[in-house]
């Protein structure tokens, strides 16, 4: 019998950066059966019933441990969703440690792999002689500006939302500052600090996982491995989205499944913010109104107004009642025949294979973003928080598959807006190429996992790599 090979891995915080690292877990050890996972998962409070309900699915190799949970009380008040999430891993560090070393006298382990929101635990590696990787759950896109950050810092003397010129990270379609993740929004911010100290870590690992393909960033990817970059090893081993997850359990779930089997194919826009994301009181009138303008079916995921886009991200909205901010008799409109809202949560991955499904209007969490490739569903990118308006940049301007509404001088996309950027995918020409494009996407991302494609090669270098290890250490 082979011998087994253990690695441990520290997701970050949310249901967004723990999914992937188990998934990419979960495709390691079924690719290759000797090796073993050992989970250490910091928390903010209790986890989200989805967390729990995904960890039942995992395979009896990956072991999954809650750290000692960091509760809200204990955190300052009034801080940012980032510095939140920063923080609960900071004060995870400790029993991360002790976890580590009880795991490391029982068994020798060959890597520890972090989200990157937990790269401050990346100095353990050394200590219980590990390889140490970062998961970065994010674009490569992404990934190139985190790298390209110290460098733009030094140069720029303005907010880089000030910048003129488009700004030009190696291999990447140019960004306006605008479009820069929030955190590179307010250069002042400690959010801003905390990132600049991140990324630099990033150069201490023995690489970085990202979870993008060659052939959907193939700009970013070549120039992140570029020969004589000075970028850590960067492996793309991607897309890696949910599969075989109970998250249809529910009775909500199981209705708008039944309510998309009696719809015609292609026909229902599917909309949803991610795990958290929020609109205003004033947004979620406009969007209601410009959905029914638009005559089209749509599947609508709703949460509470908040003034905050990532309010509810790390603490799940529950008893969601959509009649209390939904205009005066939408619901009673348009449950006769358009369209059906469902509160909070949605099966997406379910919802998204539905035959029914012919479009996205995503806030472009890259997790979604993944998931859309893999199911070659156009979008209408609607960016609300962290890296999302990169991403919708990406999606819109670089792979031209998703459209992006005009946004007002206040801030607001308009409920005719609405109804026109509907329409345009639904219905018209341009939809039609974004379909045929992201149809092309699609197959790229199923041949990048087969046995030859990129990402299987490349995770089979990464394999081979901890294997000698582990021969050597034995
Ligand atoms: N998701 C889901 N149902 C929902 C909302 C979100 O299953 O109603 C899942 C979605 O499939 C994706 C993840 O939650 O896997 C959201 O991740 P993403 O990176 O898109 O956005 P974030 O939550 O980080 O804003």
């Amino acid at each position: 019998m082979e011998k087994t090979i253990h690695f441990a891995v520290v997701p970050g915080i949310g249901y967004s950066h723990l999914i992937p690292i188990l998934q990419f877990s979960k495709r390691l050890v079924e690719l290759h059966k000797e090796f073993h996972v050992t989970c250490l998962i910091p928390s903010l409070g209790s986890p989200p019933s989805a967390s729990k309900t995904f960890l039942e699915t995992l395979p009896s190799s990956i072991n999954c441990t809650f750290l000692p949970p960091v509760e809200t009380k204990d955190l300052p008040q009034g801080i940012t969703t980032e510095i939140q999430m920063q923080l609960t891993v900071t004060l995870s560090l400790p029993s991360l440690h002790q976890a580590l070393k009880s795991l490391s006298l029982r068994t020798p382990l060959v890597a520890l792999v972090v989200d990157s929101q937990a790269a401050e635990a990346l100095k353990f590696a050394q200590e219980f002689n590990m390889l140490s990787y970062i998961f970065f759950p994010s674009a490569a896109t992404t990934l190139s500006l985190h790298l390209y950050l110290p460098k733009l810092d030094k140069e720029t003397s303005c907010e880089y939302r000030e910048l003129p010129e488009p700004i030009k990270v190696p291999g990447c379609v140019p960004l306006h500052g605008r479009d820069l993740y929030t955190p590179a929004q307010d250069r002042s911010s400690q959010t801003y600090k905390l990132l600049l100290q991140r990324v630099k870590r990033f150069g201490c690992a023995d690489g970085v996982l990202i979870n993008s393909f060659l052939e959907l960033e193939t700009g970013p990817i070549r120039a992140l491995t570029e020969e004589g970059s000075g970028n850590p090893p960067v492996y793309p081993v991607g897309p890696i989205i949910q599969t075989g997850t109970r998250s249809c359990d529910d009775a909500k779930g199981l209705d708008c499944l039944a309510w998309l089997d009696k719809q015609q194919p292609c026909s229902v826009l599917y909309v949803s913010f991610g795990s958290g994301g929020t609109l205003s009181q004033e947004q979620i009138v406009e969007l209601a109104l410009g959905l029914e303008l638009s005559n089209h079916k749509f599947l609508w995921v709703v949460r509470a107004p908040s003034t905050s886009a990532s309010a509810a991200y790390l603490s799940a909205q529950n008893n969601v009642d959509p009649s209390q901010f939904l205009p005066h008799g939408f619901l009673e409109r348009i449950t006769k025949e358009q369209g059906m809202v469902i509160p909070s949560w949605a099966p997406q991955i379910q919802i998204l294979s539905h035959s029914s499904v012919g479009g996205f209007l995503s806030h472009c969490g890259w997790n979604s973003t993944l998931e859309s490739v893999v199911k070659g569903m156009p979008l209408i990118t609607w960016p609300l928080f962290a890296e999302q308006r990169m991403n919708a940049v990406l999606l819109s301007e670089g792979l031209k598959v998703g459209l992006r509404p005009r946004v007002n001088e206040n801030g607001l996309v308009e409920r005719v807006e609405v109804a026109e950027v509907i329409k345009c995918l639904m219905e018209g020409e341009e939809g039609g190429r974004l379909r045929k494009r992201m149809k092309e996407l699609k197959e790229a991302a199923t041949n990048a996992l087969k046995e030859n494609g990129s990402s299987i090669k490349t995770l089979s270098q990464l394999t081979l790599k901890w294997r000698n290890l582990a021969l050597e250490n034995n």
